[in-house]
């Protein structure tokens, strides 16, 4: 049986596909992976399967952007964006901004310094935000070649002024790279404002359900989609067919699901933010945020799923013991899980992971899920109750 009228591209678990004969092998080698001449010429599954292909074209519409290519996580894409700018006869500087993911920050660490022996710069927040001013004397002074930020950070939530911050690098002829798991495309779109690749940890919302790993790299320029296609064949970054597969099916909620976590997590916020035991509430919807106004300039439909607040407490001690009960109060239906972006609120301890970068021991990150906000905030309500 060849072909059947199925709705949709099926799972093709091929890991090398049928090539009938000389011309054919001939014909489908000739052609670049990136630009096939014949786009149902399969190769090889770590250069491209069709099922990848497919779940690739729906993440396009979803970014609004020109193409986007899977990995197998979100540092896999991370590498692979960097690998477009990584020329070994041109000496380069990358920039960096501090509030980016721990895992990025090690593998900065470990791989593009440590291994690679990259010239970085850290570009740290003036307090509570991102001077512009500074970055561009940072730009002045250091003239990098890849700027690389968070639009939303973790778990201080520093919205970036996305726009102003790209056109600076631009200005000084620097490629742009934004990571926007936390904002989504959904209320985020940095390719329109010039970015050159936009990143995700499709771990995170677009695959919502905790349980699947993957990365998704985003473009408009089809020459650093050369580039990126090439890097991620010669170091077998491809995600598998079937994780592709299941992604698909995770895409066709993703507005419904993104619009409840987000409305979910201003609901959450504001019932934190009057309740006795919280001494601090961060969201980028509350006008105390240190960043509210960047947030209402750039995030076009809402701010983001995760909620960080304070517990009060009158000591060190007293705070993280506070912290403790709650957790231990709401555990069976809010779970302590090192992730984000679940369909099922999760929470994280901040000091505990961050320890001296984010020294405060009340302090708790909520990835708000999409359960009933009322459901959501009865749980919470029962975890602060007489602390
Ligand atoms: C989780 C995460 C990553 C890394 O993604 P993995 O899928 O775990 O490899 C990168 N950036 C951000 C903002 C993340 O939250």
């Amino acid at each position: 049986m060849k072909k059947v009228n199925s709705k949709r591209t099926p799972l093709y678990r091929d890991s090398g596909f049928w090539l009938r004969n000389i011309p054919t092998i001939k014909k489908a080698f000739s052609d670049e992976v990136e630009h096939p001449a014949d786009p149902e010429l399969y190769i090889y599954s770590r250069y491209r399967n069709p099922t990848v292909v497919e779940t690739e074209q729906e993440l396009s519409i979803i970014e609004g952007c020109q193409w986007s290519l899977l990995t197998q996580s979100g540092l896999a894409a991370i590498d692979v964006a960097l690998s477009i700018f990584q020329m070994a006869h041109t000496p380069q500087k990358w920039l960096f901004f501090t509030e980016i993911y721990g895992g990025t920050n090690s593998f900065i660490d470990k791989v593009v310094i440590g291994r690679r022996g990259m010239d970085v710069i850290r570009f740290a927040p003036q307090g509570e935000a991102y001077s512009l001013v500074e970055f561009e004397n940072e730009m002045a002074r250091s003239r990098p070649h890849v700027v690389y930020f968070e639009a939303i950070s973790n778990p201080m939530l520093i919205v970036a002024d996305v726009p102003e911050i790209i056109s600076i690098a631009k200005k000084y002829g620097a490629n742009v790279i934004v990571d926007n798991t936390f904002a989504t495309p959904y209320s985020l779109k940095p390719l329109d404002w010039g970015a050159d690749i936009v990143i995700h940890s499709a771990t995170k919302y677009f695959a919502g359900h905790g349980n699947l790993t993957a990365g998704v790299v985003s473009g408009n320029d089809s020459d650093l989609l050369k580039q990126a296609i090439e890097y991620r064949k010669l170091v077998g970054h491809m995600l598998s067919p079937d994780d592709a597969y299941r992604l698909l099916d995770y895409l066709k909620t993703f507005n419904l699901r993104i619009a409840k976590h987000f409305d979910n997590a201003k609901i959450v916020a504001e019932y934190l933010l009057q309740h006795p035991f919280v001494e601090r509430v961060l969201y980028p919807s509350l006008p105390n945020h240190p960043t509210h106004a960047i947030a209402q300039k750039v995030l076009a439909n809402g701010y983001g799923g995760i909620v960080t607040f304070d517990i009060k407490g009158n000591s060190f001690a007293e705070k993280q013991q506070r912290c403790n009960t709650f957790i231990e109060r709401v555990t069976d239906k809010i779970q302590l899980v090192p992730t984000l972006g679940d369909a099922d609120t999760i929470l994280m301890p901040v000091e505990p992971v961050w320890g001296d970068k984010f020294p405060f021991p009340g302090m708790v990150r909520l990835s708000i899920g999409i359960e009933h906000a009322s459901y959501i905030i009865s749980i919470l309500e029962n975890g602060l109750k007489k602390l």
